[in-house]
């Protein structure tokens, strides 16, 4: 089988196509993240109309990558939810048109379960149940998963995402102001001036939650903090208005420090719960990290560190499937056409949603 997945749910329009071995037969991307680093974020209306006007080509490149017509592809794969309710309609809308147009059957995806899912494609060797942490712009959670269609949500941000917090520090701290800076994402600016701070331990910061014996996370606190040191440092050099503040580096790498304490704080104690409640056999220890922010290389080697020292394996997918792409999309298609679940030859009453839940929460403590 072969399916084409379309990613629409935020502002990247993506399309790729995978057959049921796994292999990416074409894909194509579409990013906004210039126009909308110059307007300071996402506008709605204006990703909406991004995405309209390419996601014909998109789709079309992807194709022509893959050498294939439309007629060849087995069932269509889209974004459904969560995200942008604007940005996620495109991409529904044009899956449901090409389905009804070429009588394919359509297969809608949640965001969340395709970031999950992805390692699967590159690595074969893992299989369910695992535990994942999925660390976005849009969100934070650590989940058993159990299947396909089946998550165990041990813990979830109960304020603001890891890479929603980077995209605000770094557009606070003015990074694309400057040259080598300039195209990165929040988190990318982040991790390059980290990586050439001289004093990491310069700014004060507690871990978030140290107390709670959930799994939890908590990114508010932290960045507030960080803006507070931002604000203190300004006044001190009392600097020009498009200047970025000369201890930059060192406020990046003392605030990714404490958010990588935090989340491998957080996924011990995970580890620690799915072991006494026996969730994931010993043979089958493996946690998946996923979601752009999965991209950032000191948070990777710190979460490996954890894993080794807890007897489990880390998969990180390539950085570019950590960030939403088609790609992903395709594959969590290819999962459900393999599972035979979520597939739809009438799909005019599957709707779009905003905010969805991943899976059923575990309401138990970890103690
Ligand atoms: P969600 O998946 O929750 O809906 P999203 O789709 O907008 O959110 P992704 O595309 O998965 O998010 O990830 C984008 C986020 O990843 C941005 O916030 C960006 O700053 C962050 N990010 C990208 N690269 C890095 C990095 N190297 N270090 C930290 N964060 C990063
Ligand atoms: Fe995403």
């Amino acid at each position: 089988g072969i399916i084409l997945g379309i990613e629409t749910s935020c502002d990247d329009t993506g399309c790729g196509i995978v057959d049921t071995e796994g292999k990416i037969l074409g894909e194509a991307l579409h990013s906004q993240h210039l126009t909308h680093l110059r307007n300071g974020g996402i506008i709605p209306p204006l990703a909406e109309s991004l995405h309209r006007h390419t996601i014909e080509k998109v789709v079309q490149d992807a194709l022509d990558a893959a050498n294939l017509s439309i007629n060849q592809i087995d069932a269509i794969a889209a974004t459904v939810r969560p995200g942008l309710p604007l940005s996620l309609l495109i991409g529904t809308k044009y899956g449901k048109y090409l389905c009804k147009k070429y009588s394919k059957p359509f297969i809608p995806i949640h965001h969340m379960e395709a970031h999950a899912l992805t390692a699967r494609m590159f690595d074969r060797s893992i299989e369910f149940p695992f535990l994942v942490l999925l660390i976005s712009g849009g969100h934070c959670l650590l989940s058993v998963v159990e299947n396909v269609d089946s998550f165990l949500l041990l813990g979830e941000s109960i304020d603001d995402a890891p890479g929603e917090a980077f995209d605000k520090i770094s557009r606070r701290l003015k990074l694309t102001n400057l040259p080598e800076y300039s195209t990165l994402s929040g988190g990318q600016a982040i991790e390059l001036a980290a990586s050439q701070a001289t004093n990491p331990l310069q700014f004060r910061f507690n871990i978030p939650m140290i107390k709670y014996k959930d799994c939890n996370f908590s990114f508010s606190g932290v960045k507030n903090v960080c803006l507070h040191h931002l604000f203190r440092e300004e006044r001190k050099y009392d600097l020009p208005p498009d200047a970025v503040l000369p201890d930059y580096k060192n406020l990046c790498a003392s605030f990714l420090l404490v958010t990588t304490r935090h989340l491998c704080h957080r996924v011990q104690r995970g580890i620690e719960y799915v072991a006494k409640k026996n969730l994931i056999p010993p043979d089958k220890q493996t946690l998946v990290v996923s979601g752009g922010v999965a991209c950032n290389n000191f948070i990777a080697e710190a979460l490996k560190i954890v894993c080794d020292n807890l007897n489990y394996k880390l998969v990180r997918p390539p950085p570019k499937l950590c960030t939403d792409n088609g790609i992903m999309i395709a594959w969590n298609g290819v999962e459900r056409w393999k599972a035979g679940i979520g597939i739809y030859t009438e799909f005019d009453n599957i709707e779009i949603e905003k905010s969805s839940p991943l899976g059923k929460r575990l309401i138990e403590d970890v103690v």
